[in-house]
């Protein structure tokens, strides 16, 4: 049997066209010989009358909403477009079939709200199957060892389509969205931006504003521990997207035409550098201890024996600044800082990267506040008002 997952978010299903789109690509799937899964997300944005934003507004105290209430209640969106979706297939004389996340044989922890996939039954899947039957699954959602319903946490249907192709052996999973794959930048941002044809698991995951946004990390990590190809695609096109792969192979597939350092360039904004002078590791522990404790998580993270720089979200920032200042510590605060970053698995071990980075940046005159890097990825920290430029001068160093 050769197994194709196709995943279908929100905007997929959000009006009678695009569902009439989705219905396109999973008829031209079955015509292709594919038992088909197709998993879906609620219908829609917030202000839509089904999807999981609407939802939540109609409980009276969200903040302090029941978490089991809460997870019966998002559940629903799901069901919702899955029978729609369901409907207008048979409409056309296809056999579906559709299972809730329970019924799919999804078992998750007992965490509302959060919860994780512990386990996949997939005898019922495989069954439906077998039948020549299209099964369409509920996203997001699972069930626990106690017979409670539990959902994922937000964007967690790719998650579960994700985990059905690793459960099933998939050939591929598709995930259907609004954009026609990754980008080597934002659009928005860099007007000669282009899609790319093949990206590594790790390099999705890192492309922070193109990635997440168009698939759960989550989701990502699961298919890579497996090696299930995921293709990222859009509903409303034929077009084949981009092909998210092992690092190894998506670098083999593009050496065939070039043989690329940096695939591409990423920007997150609304974070915020503190500087503290210190006397000592020992200080720095102190530092560290206090953030931890009041469950700030930290990034662009520096030590030294004279000091430390770390950089929290701008959320945490008054919060920080407090619990540091009763410590004794007085931190050096700079507001309205952006991380870019230059993301290639072909970075790793190649000596002149960062060279090149800082030539770029410096050609504009652009501070590099503070730098990290992994396997795949550097990192600049720099004021907001110069992160476009900053991201336009990295964008034609590198992927142009
Ligand atoms: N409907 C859920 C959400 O909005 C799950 C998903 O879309 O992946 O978070
Ligand atoms: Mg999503």
């Amino acid at each position: 049997m050769r197994i194709l997952v196709q995943k279908f978010g929100g905007t997929s299903l959000a009006t009678a066209e695009s569902r009439a789109q989705a219905m396109g690509h999973i008829l031209d799937a079955r015509q292709q010989g594919y038992s088909l899964v197709v998993v879906v997300s609620a219908m829609g944005r917030k202000g839509d009358p089904y999807a999981t934003d609407t939802l939540i507004e109609l409980l009276e105290a969200r903040e302090s909403a029941d978490l089991r209430d809460l997870d019966l209640l998002l559940s629903c969106g799901e069901i919702i477009s899955a029978v729609t979706l369901s409907s207008m297939l048979r409409a056309q004389g296809i056999d579906t079939i559709v299972l809730t996340g329970g019924q799919a044989g999804i078992v998750t922890s007992r965490q509302f709200s959060s919860a994780r996939i512990l386990n996949i039954d997939p005898t019922r899947i495989l069954e439906e199957l077998k039948q020549g039957r299209v099964v369409i699954v509920t996203g997001f959602q699972g069930i626990t060892d106690q017979g409670e319903i539990t959902t994922l946490g937000r964007g967690g249907s790719d998650t579960t389509a994700t985990a059905l192709g690793v459960e099933l052996d998939a050939e591929i999973v598709h995930i259907f969205t609004d954009v026609e794959g990754i980008m080597t930048a934002d659009p928005h941002i860099v007007a000669d931006a282009s899609r790319l044809k093949t990206v590594s698991y790790t390099e999705i995951c890192n492309l922070a504003y193109q990635g997440a946004q168009v698939i759960h990390p989550r989701a990502v990590e699961i298919a890579m521990q497996k090696n299930i190809p995921i293709r990222v695609r859009s509903t409303m096109s034929k077009d084949e997207g981009t092909l998210v792969t092992s690092s190894s192979y998506a670098q083999f597939m593009e050496k065939r035409t070039n043989d690329r350092l940096v695939t591409g360039i990423t920007q997150t904004t609304n974070i915020t550098q503190l500087r503290i002078n210190i006397d000592g590791t020992k200080a720095a522990l102190k530092v560290f201890q206090t953030i931890a404790d009041h469950h700030i998580s930290v990034d662009f993270i520096s030590v030294t024996p004279q000091g430390v720089a770390f950089t929290v979200s701008n959320l945490d920032v008054e919060k920080a600044i407090a619990h540091l200042q009763q410590q004794g510590f007085e931190p050096a605060v700079r507001r309205n800082c952006a991380k870019v970053a230059a993301v290639g698995a072909g970075i790793a071990g190649v000596p002149g990267v960062m060279a090149q980075i800082v030539e770029a940046l410096e050609a504009h005159s652009i501070d590099i506040l503070q730098s990290a890097d992994s396997h795949t990825t550097i990192w600049c920290l720099v004021e907001e008002k110069d992160m476009i430029t900053a991201v336009r001068a990295l964008h034609s160093k590198f992927c142009v």
